[in-house]
This record gives structure tokens, sequence and C-alpha cells, in this order.
């Protein structure tokens, strides 16, 4: 008796289980996804290009004032932009300001990160230097300040990981926003902030149609500010195509 009591019990728990799991039961999306690649995460992974490793500038174009020494570039004389072309893509630059910290507000270690050329996320060493909030470092200049100040004192190497996904034009008109995420020394400090536009000093941001894709551009402010290691990966969605309506099927 007392067995058959422990039976029934353990069936009951059996199909309370299959009752609040779905036991038997699956779900079926009807979209047929291609394979993931396979990346080798590195750094850098293996599908990033890599627009400097600490040799060369060749991947740029108006560097011929940014000094190259002992694995890092130094910035002079002038922005540069690179000579490949991204649109939605994941952004990896390492920075460092001075180690002597010269200058207040905007004009300690003010470079940027200009995604497609155009918009400016900031850099600025803003380790105890107070600027406007909107264009401290990490800023998406004169739109959003950063989420929190994540930087590191002056002279330290900082990263920037941005996940850009650019703006849609179609028949001259914007129908599509840019969208950024920016993570400085792997802190969150863009969470997918929707830009207004450009990112000018001294009008309203506003978007003007562009082609699907730009380079990437480091901004010269006048100060020595010094990078190594970027790269940068395209995104794009796995492919798929839908093949049936969502379903569940019993198994
Ligand atoms: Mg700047």
């Amino acid at each position: 008796m007392r067995e058959r009591l422990v039976t029934a019990a353990c069936v009951g728990l059996v199909m309370a289980f299959s009752a609040t799991s779905g036991l038997g039961e699956e779900y079926l999306s009807g979209i047929k996804w291609a394979e993931p690649k396979v990346v080798d995460p590195g750094p850098p992974p293996s599908d990033a290009v890599v627009l400097f490793d600490g040799k060369d500038m060749s991947r740029w174009n108006g560097a011929e004032k940014w000094t190259v020494k002992d694995g890092y570039v130094t910035a002079g004389g002038g922005a540069i932009t690179s000579k490949d072309v991204f649109g939605d893509c994941q952004v990896h630059v390492e920075w460092a300001s001075p180690a002597k910290a010269k200058g207040s507000g905007q004009g300690r270690a003010n470079s940027g990160v200009f995604l497609m050329g155009i918009y400016e996320v900031q850099v600025l060493d803003s380790f105890k230097n107070k600027t406007y909030f909107d264009g401290q470092c990490a800023a998406i200049y004169k739109q959003h300040p950063p989420l929190v100040n994540a930087c590191r004192g002056p002279g330290k190497w900082q990263t920037y990981d941005i996940i850009w996904t650019a703006p849609r034009f179609k028949d001259g008109k914007l129908v599509s926003p840019a969208f950024v995420t920016v993570l400085q020394n792997g802190v969150v400090v863009q969470n997918h902030f929707q830009l207004e536009g450009d990112t000018p000093y001294h009008r309203p941001p506003a978007y003007k149609p562009h082609p699907s894709k730009g380079p990437i551009g480091l901004q010269y402010h006048g100060n020595p500010v010094r990078f190594r290691n970027i790269w940068v990966r395209e995104l794009k969605e796995v492919k798929h195509e839908r093949i049936d309506e969502p379903k569940i099927v019993k198994h």
C-alpha cells in the first residue's frame, strides 16, 4: 500500500513537471538559420580588420605626422581616417592620455573616435578634470554624457569597445537613426543611445544622407594622445529565411 502511494506520488510529480515544462513538446520558430561562422576571439578576433597593430599606419589617410613608436602611435598634425570603410560594426580602440596631465577642460588629451568619419565618441582625460558633461570622455559629443565616468588616470591605457548601428537613408531621407553602445575599460558608458545626427561643436546635430559605409576617424585636437590595438569587425545578421509558420510539435 505504502509503495503504491509512493508510486502514485511520483507519477503525479512527473505529470506536474510535464505540464509546467512542456516536456514532450517543442516550439519551432519556422526560421531556417545559417550556421554562425566560427571566429577565434583572439584578440584581435579572427574576422577583424586590424587598422593598427603597432607597426605602421599604412591603413590610414592623413597620418604623415602621426608617429609610431614602441607599438603605439601618437596623434599629430591633423585628423586621420581609415582607408577601409564600415557600416554596422564593432570597434576596439586603446588610447592613453599624456602621463603628465596638461591643460584643463576640453584642452586635456582631447581626441575622438569618429564612426563613419562623422559621429564622435569623445576621447578626453576626464580623470579629475571637469568639463561640460556632454563633452567629457566617452560622451557622444554634444548629445549625451557617458552613464558613468570610467576614466583611468593620466598616462594609463584605456579601452573603448564600440558597437555601432549605422543610420539608414532612403531617397535622401533618414529611415532609421544611428545607435551606439560604448564600453570604456569594460564598463558600459553608452547603452544603445539613439543619435540625433552628427556631432558638431557649433550647431545642433542633424542627419545628412551619406553612403552606407564610412571610415573610422581619429581626431587631432592639439594633444599628443596615443593609440594602439585598433581593430574593427563588420556586423552582419546571420542569414535566415522563413520556411514555415511558428508551431509547437509533439515528440
Ligand atoms: Mg574630441
